[in-house]
């Protein structure tokens, strides 16, 4: 009985049409490089965008949203976060609200309306986002590598006691068949991509590990052979190396460790199309948590930005994200001004937000735009991001699918931390 009411909810929650929905007056940017369209009407049905334009009637049944003053532009991606922390450990069982509160106090609550976790406990995003699917929790698409790939003896540094203590089993490979062998069984029980930790940081004397490039080779290449991405973390010019060589698509951050000249990361990385996530604010965080001297901090962030500038400048691809849920960070303000600051405009850092991960991530057809005919994920901003950078990070709703997953004018006060 319990089973078949469990049955009846899930399928009323999945058949539940979203709500039909107008925002009206707002100024919309359909795109990061289109031209915006003052006084616009976004109408939204069936969780898509029916149509767009200034001046458009608003038929009967919609629940209007006055939106003079505000801007609307396409849901935000953040490609690099770990659904890592305590409420989304064991995802299968937690209550359904104590997940949702957590992703829209994490993640939509920004305007995220797509995350793709680069590594959490095995099975937790996946259980995660079937539950989301299925509509018994509320929160934003989620792509995930489920569990990250090690060196042997490369378990890094500073998830080792976390990993240690929730008996987690080990994520090293001791060769290629091994690794190809759990890749496969990963991305056949519904993993979008791989990462491997081609230089994982271990710290003592050895500092950096680089994965032998066999190991990392078999893993992107079974990804690949999916049709599915492969993530890095390079950490150091040998990491990046055994990135290049071995045919991953995105890194997961800058190179920070021995600090390459931004040339030999600009000329390899652009030419094999590999996209950057630039983590910014990561390095701030980390040296105020490590206790480091700030001026470590500012050399490796100087370092970082000066990589993402000549990336940017060399016509690389940059998707945002800033690790959050490995950082306790969760406001992308400051990675918005770093990433301003490193000579990003405001429509490349949207692009990096919208339009870059549709299209890396092969969803450009249905997200990355404020379009017709697109999935309504939009984001609804008091303010213009073409004046203010800032007003990226002042979000009044979020919509995904047409369903309204943040709402500044009714959510508590205390999920706007
Ligand atoms: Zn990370």
């Amino acid at each position: 009985m319990r089973l078949l009411l469990t049955v009846l909810l899930a399928a009323a929650a999945l058949q539940a049409p979203a709500q039909s929905l107008a925002l009206v007056g707002a100024k919309v940017y359909p795109s990061p490089q289109a031209a915006p369209i003052e006084n616009a009407t976004v109408l939204v049905r069936d969780g898509v965008i029916a149509r767009v334009g200034s001046g458009l009637e608003v038929p009967a049944g919609y629940r209007v949203v006055d939106a003079r003053g505000d801007v609307v532009v396409a849901g935000f991606w953040n490609s690099h976060v770990h659904l890592l922390p305590e409420p989304y450990r064991g995802a299968a069982t937690r209550p359904a609200a104590t997940l949702a509160q957590a992703l829209e106090a994490n993640f939509t609550r920004w305007g995220f309306t797509t995350v793709f976790d680069t590594a959490s406990l095995p099975g937790d995003a996946l259980a995660l986002r079937a539950r989301i699917d299925r509509g018994d929790v509320a929160g934003p698409q989620i792509l995930t590598v489920d569990a990250p790939f090690f060196p042997a003896g490369g378990t890094p540094i500073y998830i080792k006691d976390l990993l240690e203590r929730l008996k987690v089993p080990s994520f090293e490979v001791a060769d290629a068949a091994q690794a190809r062998e759990r890749a496969s069984r990963q991305l056949e029980a519904g993993a979008d991509g791989v990462k491997v930790f081609a230089g994982a940081i271990v710290g003592g004397a050895v500092g950096v590990l680089p994965m032998d490039v066999s190991i990392a080779r078999a893993v992107v290449d079974t990804a690949h052979a999916r049709g599915k991405p492969a993530f890095a973390h390079p950490s150091d010019l040998a990491g990046l190396q055994v990135a290049i060589d071995s045919g991953v698509d995105v890194l997961a951050h800058t190179t920070t460790n021995g600090m390459p000249g931004p040339d030999a990361l600009v000329r390899t990385v652009v030419d094999r199309r590999m996209a950057l996530i630039p983590t910014l604010m990561l390095i701030e965080v980390e040296v105020r948590n490590e206790g480091l001297p700030p001026r470590a901090g500012d050399a490796m962030l100087a370092a970082a930005s000066q990589q993402l500038k000549a990336f940017h400048a060399a016509g690389g691809q940059v998707l945002f994200g800033t690790d959050a849920g490995y950082i306790d960070v969760y406001d992308p303000t400051r990675e918005y001004r770093l990433m301003a600051a490193a000579g990003l405009d405001w429509r490349a850092i949207l692009a990096s937000l919208t339009t870059a991960p549709s299209e890396r991530f092969g969803q450009a057809a249905r997200r990355g735009r404020v379009a017709e005919g697109m999935a309504a994920d939009l984001v609804v901003l008091r303010g213009d991001p073409a004046v203010d950078i800032d007003a990226l990070d002042r979000v009044r709703m979020t919509l995904r699918g047409g369903r309204v997953l943040y709402d500044a004018g009714t959510a508590p006060a205390a999920s706007t931390r």
